[in-house]
């Protein structure tokens, strides 16, 4: 009888160490999946910072400012609160290329991304919208902040010391959301007032109701 006992609990024992011993490889793998799925996460948050970063300048690319625009109308359409878009283009941007090369070119548009960078104001968010044209978007701001900050901008790329050239300007068309705006309406209004300002020439900020009066 206690020879049976005996075996009874040798068994038991065997099978409560196999039993440790899944548990510890079970554990072991938990271990490793958690790792594994902290790197993916890492690897695409990378990934969605890259697809929404501008190669060249490093700063926010088209996508990301179409995003944060769509964000910003779905916050006016619940709060009302009002934001300015800004359309910037560098001015004779193509002498620049013929004059001192495309590598040149490209070296004044990472310092003309950076340069604006600077000189944001908080919250907002400028973006290479293409080429050498940037786009500008301004929570909070109506048309007399919106042009100011246009003002320290266009200043700021003005008064710049620059590596490779001598003087670059840039011109700005700036236009306010109102209901009747949706994403591309607002972007077309501050184009408009970009062209008035090239019209006007350049180096200078027009405000989309300028364009319309
Ligand atoms: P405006 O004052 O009317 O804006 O004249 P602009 O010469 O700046 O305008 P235009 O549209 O005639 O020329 C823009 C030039 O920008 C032409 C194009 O080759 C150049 N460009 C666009 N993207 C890049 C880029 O990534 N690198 C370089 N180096 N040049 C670029
Ligand atoms: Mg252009
Ligand atoms: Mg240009």
């Amino acid at each position: 009888k206690e020879k049976l006992l005996l075996i009874r609990i040798k068994k038991d024992l065997l099978n409560l160490i196999n039993y440790l011993k899944k548990q510890q490889l079970i554990t072991g793998y938990n271990d490793s999946l958690y790792e594994k799925k902290i790197e993916v996460e890492n690897m695409n948050e990378h990934l969605m910072v890259l697809s929404n970063t501008d190669k060249l300048t490093n700063i926010p690319n088209r996508r990301y400012f179409h995003h944060r625009l769509d964000e910003i109308i779905f916050e006016y359409e619940k709060t009302q609160k009002p934001f300015s878009l800004m359309m910037m283009d560098i001015d004779h941007f193509k002498r620049v290329n013929d004059r001192y090369g495309h590598q040149i070119g490209d070296q004044v548009l990472i310092q003309v991304a950076a340069i604006l960078s600077e000189n944001l104001p908080e919250n907002a968010v400028v973006a290479r919208y293409g080429g050498e044209e940037f786009v500008v978007l301004l929570p909070g701001m109506s048309e007399n902040d919106a042009m100011a900050t246009a003002e320290i901008l266009k200043d700021s790329i003005e008064y710049a010391h620059w590596d490779s050239v001598n003087r670059m300007t840039i011109s700005a068309g700036i236009a306010t959301f109102t209901e009747d705006d949706d994403s591309y309406s607002i972007i077309t209004k501050a184009d408009q007032a970009l062209y008035l300002s090239k019209e006007r020439g350049r180096n200078c900020a027009t405000h989309f109701n300028m364009v319309s009066s």
